[in-house]
């Protein structure tokens, strides 16, 4: 089978292109529509796999610790991300339930998870085992790995419920608010250099 790995395509027209190196932080264009080809990493390996597992940690914060506090008639009451979609289920609303679980729990979960696999392997200068489904597969979940939705839900959730109850946000919400940070920034580094590095140490053997 033949392959093409310097070769880049504009997703949105379709125009062909041999890939040129760009500096750290810049974005190469295209010429027809202006749309962004790919970006030069402006992060090491070693910090892209640092934010990877600081992610991780904010994750695992935001999954077991309250997002939710609700004081009502002196009792309290605190809810985690998973019991909130849990709620979610048992409401009017649940055929929303498992779509929103997939997209803020087990989306950014994976995300995290084969992206820190392939990053840790490359930083030790190997091929992470399954090298091109996991990527294939990062690639396709990008889309739908939404944390932002669950932050925005819960301040909503928030706002409305104050006139009636004593509500607070919990440390959960904080560590989401940090994933919602870091997730963008981990995502739009450059993927293509993974593929690089993979393609340079098959060559050496
Ligand atoms: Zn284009």
């Amino acid at each position: 089978m033949k392959t093409y790995p310097q070769q880049v395509i504009c997703k949105h027209c379709d125009s062909l292109y041999t890939r040129q190196s760009v500096r750290s932080g810049e974005a190469a264009r295209c010429q027809r529509c202006h749309a962004v080809l790919y970006r030069g990493s402006w992060l090491s390996l070693e910090q892209w796999l640092a934010l990877t597992v600081a992610a991780a940690v904010f994750f695992i914060i935001a999954n077991l610790f309250p997002v939710l506090e609700i004081q009502f008639h002196g009792q309290s009451q605190a809810a985690t991300l998973a019991e909130t979609t849990m709620a979610l289920a048992h409401s009017y609303a649940s055929p929303l339930a498992i779509p929103l679980a997939l997209l803020i729990i087990v989306c950014p979960c994976l995300q995290i998870l084969l992206l820190g696999w392939v990053l840790w392997h490359a930083c030790r200068n190997k091929i992470a085992p399954g090298f091109a489904p996991v990527m294939r597969l990062l690639a396709g979940l990008a889309p739908w790995s939404m944390a932002e939705v669950a932050l925005l839900s819960i301040l909503i959730a928030a706002i409305k419920l104050s006139g009636l109850v004593h509500i607070t946000t919990g440390p959960g919400t904080w560590a989401l608010l940090g994933l919602c940070l870091l997730l963008p920034v981990i995502n739009h580094q450059d993927f293509h250099s993974l593929w690089r590095l993979k393609t340079l140490k098959e060559k050496r053997g």
